[in-house]
């Protein structure tokens, strides 16, 4: 059997305080699986600097000075850790038999890459990286978490649970990504639409090595939303049913009302329950309004079909 050539994608914003270790531990990863003969020798890694404003595109060249299996590429500005993923996935595509994209801060385990590449060995062309605990991380963020990939479910889009970007793609899954050319990019939901051969490997999720995330509540929770809306019209359709269901309790409020007035004498003066429902429908119509606008702004960013990123530098030889 020939070993295949294998690449590691690592997309990098603002990690120079992490990247010296996680290239490190990333080629004793290659340096193993060369021994065992399951990957080639000039198989690298590609850290994709995603336009930083700290010295993390100077670390990854002196990285390559020392090491010349590690190859960088450089974004023209910060396009977002998707973009990035895809940059580097796009530029390895032709020269790997298959990529693994991992993050630069060893949050997901190195080690699993093995386990990877030997499912691919063995025929799979997508290998997701589930991890099995997350201790590490704080309550929020589990919380959070697993309420979003619960939501996600309900909404109708098809991800893999306590996956994140962690994967390994051979170069023809990555070809088929390609050809799926939205703007509002969410890998996790795209992946698995593409279909073939795939298998899972589990691993335990670590804190981060060093520096921060650069996930803050604000990026998370668009990232969630994009994540929601770029598949699904589901949450359109929710607001009609809402609509819909409002509107047969109007009737109903209406039939009671011109009874009252028929068989009755007197009316309730009742302005409570008006000021409550003035509300109540200014307030769902606003949220049907915010729905609506989602999707009319995805139109109107998907319409343009403006690159997804730039190359302003590219290390590989
Ligand atoms: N990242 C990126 N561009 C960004 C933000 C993040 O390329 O605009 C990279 C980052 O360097 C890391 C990965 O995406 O390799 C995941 O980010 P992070 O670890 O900060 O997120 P968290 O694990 O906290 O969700
Ligand atoms: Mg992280």
């Amino acid at each position: 059997m020939t070993p295949i050539k294998l690449a590691i994608v690592v997309p990098c914003y603002n990690e120079e305080a992490v990247l010296p270790l996680s290239a490190k531990e990333l080629l004793a990863i290659l340096d193993r699986l060369i021994e065992d003969g399951k990957i080639a020798h000039d198989s690298f890694i590609l850290c994709c600097d995603d336009g930083s404003k700290d010295a993390t595109w100077a670390v990854i060249n002196s990285l390559h000075r020392k090491d010349n299996r590690i190859k960088g590429i450089a974004l023209a500005h910060n396009r977002g850790h998707q973009n990035a993923l895809l940059a580097g996935l796009m530029s390895v595509r032709v020269k790997c038999d298959a990529a693994v994209s991992i993050d630069a801060d060893l949050q997901d385990d190195p080690a699993a890459i093995i386990e990877m590449v030997d499912k691919f060995i063995s025929g799979k062309e997508i290998v997701y990286g589930v991890r099995n605990k997350r201790d590490t991380d704080t309550w929020f963020k589990r919380t959070t978490a697993r309420l979003f990939y619960r939501f996600q479910q309900l909404m109708g889009v098809n991800a893999i649970a306590d996956h994140a970007d962690f994967r390994l793609m051979s170069s023809r899954a990555i070809d088929l990504l390609a050809d799926y050319s939205e703007s509002n990019l969410y890998l996790r939901g795209i992946v698995p639409m593409i279909g073939l051969d795939n298998a899972i490997v589990t691993y335990e999720r670590h804190a981060r090595a060093a520096g921060e995330s650069k996930y803050p509540l604000s990026k998370m929770l668009s990232f969630s939303i994009d994540g929601i809306t770029s598949f699904s019209a589901k949450p359109m359709r929710m607001v009609f049913f809402v609509g819909f269901a409002l509107l047969i309790i109007d009737l109903l409020v209406a039939i009671y009302v011109i009874a009252s007035i028929l068989f009755s004498d007197h009316l309730e003066a009742g302005w409570a329950s008006l000021i409550i429902s003035v509300w109540f429908l200014g307030s769902l119509i606003l949220m049907a309004i915010g729905i609506v606008g989602e999707y009319i702004g995805k139109i109107f960013i998907e319409v343009k079909q403006r690159p997804r990123y730039a190359i302003r530098d590219i290390l590989f030889d």
